[in-house]
């Protein structure tokens, strides 16, 4: 039969795996929130070159009004131009035809030079998209690890839960409660193995009578400095 500090040494090591599994579920709503920024910077890329694209498309539009205003004037002038009497007056509104057309010829080069920068943003636009398309396959494929992950480790926990209530059966209850006060209290172990007559939670030097009364597995030994029960196996 397995002495007291055996028995607490196999629930200890469960106690550990469970406190890790619980901090590990957690940090899960952190970690797919990392997971899924992974897009942020593809996704603002994306939409930088979409918003550049829209800019560059209002001015277009602002050019097209600006040449059917042009194209406006130039059909009154037409009609008053056929009501003139003299040909001064004939050729004042030939005059200012032909500045108008000037004008829409000159609106139209720059209309020219924008759609050729739309469609070198259209280009890129295009490329980030094709990023990001990539990048949203690779973090699919990690939330889909995730959430494999997610659902064992419950089951994992449970389990260990499980396995460590049997084990806490078997225990003498006054060990049981002394162990799992000090393991809630100190965090980390709440029996420690004594290594050259220091004690292996807090490293303080043991006077030799504790150090020996380790030995005795089914006695209890308290570190006098930190209150962790001590052990030594040969
Ligand atoms: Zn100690």
């Amino acid at each position: 039969m397995s002495s007291n500090v055996e028995k607490l040494l196999v629930i200890q090591d469960r106690d550990r795996k469970i406190r890790r599994l619980e901090q590990e579920i957690k940090d899960l709503p952190k970690r797919k929130q990392l997971i899924e920024a992974q897009l942020d910077a593809f996704r603002k890329a994306h939409d930088e070159a979409e918003d550049a694209i829209r800019k560059k498309s209002l001015e277009q539009k602002d050019l097209e009004a600006q040449i059917e205003q042009r194209q406006e004037r130039i059909r009154k002038f037409r009609q008053q131009q056929f009501e003139v009497k003299n040909n001064d007056d004939y050729r004042a509104f030939e005059h200012q035809i032909a500045t108008l057309n000037q004008e829409i010829s000159d609106v139209e080069d720059r209309d020219l030079v924008l759609m050729e920068e739309i469609e070198g943003l259209q280009k890129i636009r295009d490329e980030k998209l094709a990023s990001l398309k990539d990048e949203e396959k690779v973090v699919a494929g990690e939330l889909e690890l995730f959430q494999q992950r997610s659902d064992n480790i419950a089951r994992e926990l449970e389990e260990v839960q499980q396995n460590r209530a049997e084990l806490a059966r078997d225990v003498d209850p006054t060990w049981l409660q002394r162990y799992d006060r000090i393991f809630q209290h100190v965090g980390d172990y709440a029996l420690v193995e004594v290594e050259n007559n220091t004690c292996g939670g807090c490293h303080m030097k043991l006077p030799p009578q504790a150090a020996h009364d380790a030995r005795r597995l089914d006695d209890m030994t308290l570190c006098m400095y930190c209150g962790r029960l001590l052990y030594y196996i040969p």
